[in-house]
């Protein structure tokens, strides 16, 4: 792949790179469509990455419908899927990590430990394989989108961040590959997450600006839902993604939440749909 990479970036063609961990549903749609418009080639990554699992969460149980998201992704006009194996990315001889910093620390960081080492490993290395001018990442994993951010400004990697705002299912759940496992009750339950959140957003917009009473308002209406376990709801600033004096246009409220067994996230950016 790297030299397919290397290749057509020397011909003076622009990469636009998607990576994903497969499982494609309309999100990741989004993120390839908008890579297919603004470069001349288009890689996607389908790899399930086992450094930014934890050993009690689903790596082994991840869904992996390889064939069905190839034909997908011939239908989109991609140039090349990208399908590593696991020793492919970490041959046994693989040593080292991306340490991901404070702004790691919080958030899904704080529940999900190593998580975003996993996840800044496999970016660095994904990038150096596919060699993009652009990668594309959906707002849905904001904390992710922020860490991938500072790993390019960091490492002054030469290749643009794109972010796509979260595509979500009619009635406002952000679609999620991990969707497909919730029950039905549990799927009657999760819309309810973003209409929290949409909740305190409109808040915001009629004069709340206090963090705390922000979060209360999702809090509130998260705890009455059945099977909802909170993890975290949070008010953040967008690049420090510590809780500011006074929420602004521009600040992010995010949640984590355990529906029976499943975890979801989701957030909204107040006064505006995009970062
Ligand atoms: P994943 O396959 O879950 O690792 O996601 C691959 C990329 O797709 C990441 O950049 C995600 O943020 C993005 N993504 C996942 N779900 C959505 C969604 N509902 N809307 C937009 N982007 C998404």
């Amino acid at each position: 792949m790297q030299e397919q990479a290397v290749a057509w970036r020397k011909a003076g063609e622009d990469i636009g790179f998607v990576p994903t961990m497969g499982a494609l549903h309309a999100g990741h749609d989004r993120l390839v469509a908008r890579a297919r418009r603004e470069n001349q080639r288009v890689i996607v990554s389908l790899f399930v990455n086992p450094a930014q699992f934890g050993p009690t969460e689903d790596f082994a149980r991840y869904p992996r419908p390889f064939d069905a998201d190839r034909v997908r992704l011939e239908a989109l006009g991609v140039d090349a899927i990208f399908h590593p194996a696991v020793d492919q990315i970490y041959p046994p001889a693989f040593k080292t990590r991306v340490d991901p910093g404070p702004l790691a620390e919080v958030l899904e960081g704080k529940s999900r430990p190593g998580h975003f080492k996993g996840v800044l490993t496999v970016v660095l290395k994904l990038f150096q394989i596919g060699q993009p001018k652009r990668a594309y990442f959906g707002q849905k994993d904001f904390q992710q989108l922020v860490l991938v951010r500072q790993l390019v400004r960091d490492f002054a990697l030469p290749l643009r961040i794109v972010a796509v705002p979260t595509v979500r299912e009619a009635d406002g759940l952000a679609m999620s590959s991990r969707n497909a496992y919730l029950s039905p009750a549990e799927r009657e339950v999760a819309p309810g997450i973003y209409r929290a959140l949409k909740t305190a957003a409109g808040r915001f917009e009629t004069g709340l600006t206090d963090p705390a009473a922000l979060e209360e308002v999702v809090r509130d209406l998260l705890e009455g839902a059945p099977g909802v376990a909170i993890d975290y709801v949070a008010l953040v600033d967008e690049t420090t993604l510590r809780r500011p004096v006074r929420a602004v246009a521009g600040s992010v409220l995010a949640v984590a939440v355990k529906l029976g067994s499943i975890r979801l996230i989701d957030n909204v950016v107040l006064g505006a749909e995009r970062l």
